[in-house]
């Protein structure tokens, strides 16, 4: 891509955001155009349209939202379901009415049927039914894909679609009661380290299991993908290795307070019980991630170690937050 391409980065203030323009600027895109939330509300059709006609973006990685994990998307619904599927349906409409020449759409791995067979391959979408502790995401992240893939049938759009597994690393969200796993773990250990106690709870049984991406390298293939992938499909991004839930507190227990023990709470929900994505189709794009998970945990609370203070560590319900 052109040195000088107009790309608008939405939601750059967030965990995937950020990360790309980080990645953007190592490859020579020193200034991608971005805009706060205070700037431009990504729900409003009109602001968005004005804010396009003005700007005039070439190309747009839309990896803005509203994002948590299971506690969040169970008590928070309704702002799951609304700001993402009016995120996602403004800026893929504006990008079609000025001309964006390639679109980069980021989904969720939780767009997938709870009980979707395993490794999750892309046309497993829509056979089966959600899991219901964020179907609310699951059905805005999948009104994404449908919105690319329509304007793309109808119009010709280049719009691409990329549906990664669960994210973490640095300017990950550390607030207890809306971050996901990877983070909330780290910083319990890390509490729990800080006031002399040895013992860290992990929500439910400990059994379900994850996959986890480093955020530098989901965003090395959002730029991989936006380069090299014209598809229709949308593409899976993951490492292809999962574990359970107890083996990753152990793992960060191991990083940050190898001293702690664990104890599970079963009173708190399991979520689907596994997510693991093929990750063939990227693989034979020719891309692969870099960080295995256990550096990358020592990389994320060396981050976080460094950034406590401007790290997200409370609640903000904001107007419409990024991912
Ligand atoms: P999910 O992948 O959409 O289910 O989202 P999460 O990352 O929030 O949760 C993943 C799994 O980790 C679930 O089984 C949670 O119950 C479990 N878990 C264990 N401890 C915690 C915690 O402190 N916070 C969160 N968010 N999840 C936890």
């Amino acid at each position: 891509m052109n040195k000088d391409a107009r790309i608008f980065v939405a939601g750059h203030r967030g965990l995937v955001g950020s990360a790309i323009v980080r990645r953007l600027g190592e490859l020579g895109h020193a200034n991608p155009i971005t805009a706060t939330r205070e700037q431009l509300d990504l729900r409003d059709q009109a602001a968005v349209n004005y804010w396009f006609r003005a700007n005039r973006p070439e190309y747009v990685y839309l990896v803005a939202g509203t994002v948590g994990g299971i506690l969040a998307n169970s008590t928070r619904p309704a702002e799951f379901i609304y700001d993402n599927l009016m995120i996602h349906a403004t800026v893929v409409h504006a990008a079609h009415l000025y001309g964006v020449r390639k679109l980069l759409y980021l989904g969720s791995s939780c767009i997938y049927p709870r009980l979707a067979h395993q490794p999750i391959e892309e046309g497993e979408l829509l056979s089966g039914q959600l899991e219901p502790t964020n179907e609310p995401y699951a059905i805005a992240k999948i009104a994404g894909i449908k919105l690319c893939q329509a304007y793309r049938t109808q119009y010709g759009s280049n719009f691409i679609s990329a549906m990664p597994t669960n994210l973490y690393g640095p300017g990950d969200n550390f607030d207890l009661t809306s971050s996901h796993v990877l983070p909330a773990l780290m910083r319990k250990f890390h509490d729990a380290k800080a006031q002399g106690d040895r013992s860290v709870v992990v929500w439910g049984s400990g059994t379900p299991r994850r996959e986890f991406l480093h955020v530098d390298d989901l965003a090395d293939a959002c730029v991989f993908l936006m380069e090299r992938y014209e598809g229709d499909t949308h593409i899976n991004v993951g490492t292809g290795v999962d574990l359970t839930i107890r083996e990753l507190a152990t793992m960060v227990g191991e990083v940050v307070y190898p001293e702690a023990t664990i104890t599970f709470d079963t009173s708190r929900p399991d979520g689907t019980p596994r997510k693991l994505l093929d990750v063939s189709r990227l693989h034979g794009l020719g891309w692969r991630h870099r960080y295995e998970l256990r550096e990358g945990i020592a990389q994320t609370y060396d981050w976080f170690l460094r950034h406590q203070s401007e790290a997200r560590m409370a609640t903000v319900v904001p107007a419409a937050s990024e991912a």
